[in-house]
């Protein structure tokens, strides 16, 4: 009993205690609290200001980082459309390719609800030509409208002024080089474009390697959609210009010099980037036995989007591209915000029709196989 009775007091005492010890923490709160707002009420003013003296310390930090990472960008913006000559924005060499929105996209098959329904006569249809096959076995024979083609330069800086580009291919080169030099890869120069037969011809005759010069009538630069594109040196001297074929051709003993090395970066990024402005890197270093010629990491070739995105996510050469597609009939894609419905109308040549949809923008261009393909979006 005593020892119950002892136990009890204790716990007792032991509750007496602890309410004792919170009456006591209570005291004692009040108490701090008491000389908190005395000490604060002394010092608020001093406080206030080192609060406001801190905030702007961080502030100010904040900025100078913000200011050093992004400062140059933001003047390479201001400077982005370049004249002609114009240096780059200095020796930094040319920044990663970033995030690839491209890459994340799947093509999916064409859906149901996209109907290509409404029949158009091919006679009647203007096309666009833009992902027309010309190579060593398809020939570039139609007479190409010389009012789609536009001087490159000052659109683009270009190495001479009477080069001639399709003017469709011209306004993506133009974003292309817009978007090289905002992210200080260095300043895109056309360096050749549209040619006719009489000038591929002689082009031909005097190329004393002709590997990479086609026979007139066999190259794509008679579409007016190609460009040769090279890096204009930095400092801004033409006559050091270092293309991308000297960086990539030429690789070990071209490697040393520093120009070499950023063209060699400019030419992988451009190769990286190209298919944002529906351009495509048209001869690849791994497509040698398909495309019959040797790699260019200077030629590109305009098709739109989102033919350029396909090629360039599921690593195909235009003829590749064309021929997946007469197996598949089609696809469809959304990028940069649009839905891009892809129909390979292989009949169409022959039949004299190609189907359009209702209620989407269009665009038809034969393929050069007797093919027509419908481009649509929303
Ligand atoms: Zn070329």
């Amino acid at each position: 009993m005593q020892r119950a009775a002892n136990r009890q007091d204790i716990r007792q005492y032991a509750r007496q205690g602890y309410v004792g010890q919170r009456s006591n923490r209570r005291v004692r709160l009040r108490s701090t609290r008491r000389s908190s707002r005395r000490l604060w009420s002394r010092s608020r003013h001093q406080g206030a200001k080192l609060a406001v003296a801190l905030l702007l310390a961080v502030v100010l930090v904040v900025l100078v980082c913000l200011g050093w990472t992004y400062l140059p960008a933001v003047f390479g913006h201001w400077a982005a459309p370049t004249p002609a000559n114009m240096s780059a924005p200095g020796n930094e060499p040319g920044t990663e390719p970033g995030t690839e929105p491209g890459i994340e996209q799947s093509a999916q098959p064409l859906s149901n609800a996209q109907d290509f329904a409404t029949p158009l006569s091919v006679a009647e249809l203007n096309d666009t030509g833009f992902v027309q096959l010309v190579n060593q076995e398809h020939s570039f024979s139609a007479e190409l409208p010389q009012h789609v083609l536009q001087t490159a330069y000052p659109t683009v800086d270009a190495l001479s002024e009477d080069i001639l580009v399709h003017a469709t291919a011209l306004e993506a080169v133009a974003e292309l080089a817009a978007a090289a030099y905002q992210e200080q890869v260095g300043s895109l120069v056309v360096n050749s474009g549209y040619r006719s037969y009489s000038e591929q011809a002689q082009l031909y005759d005097e190329a004393p390697d002709k590997s990479y010069v086609q026979q007139a009538g066999f190259s794509e630069h008679h579409t007016g959609l190609a460009v040769d594109i090279e890096l204009l040196a930095t400092g801004g001297s033409p006559a050091a210009g270092d293309s991308f074929s000297q960086a990539l051709t030429d690789e070990a003993s071209s490697m040393e010099e520093a120009g070499e090395e950023q063209a060699r970066r400019a030419a992988e990024w451009t190769a990286e980037n190209a298919w944002e402005y529906g351009l495509l890197l048209r001869y690849p270093s791994d497509k040698q036995a398909v495309t019959q010629v040797p790699y260019e990491p200077w030629h590109f070739r305009y098709v739109g989007l989102p033919h350029a995105w396909y090629c360039w996510k599921y690593n195909l050469c235009l003829e590749e591209y064309l021929e997946s597609l007469q197996e598949s009939g089609g696809y469809q894609v959304t990028l940069q915000g649009r839905t891009w419905y892809v129909s390979y109308q292989a009949q169409a040549a022959q039949d004299g029709v190609v189907y359009i949809p209702e209620g989407l923008n269009y665009e038809v261009s034969a393929d050069g196989c007797g093919g027509y393909l419908v481009t649509a979006w929303n």
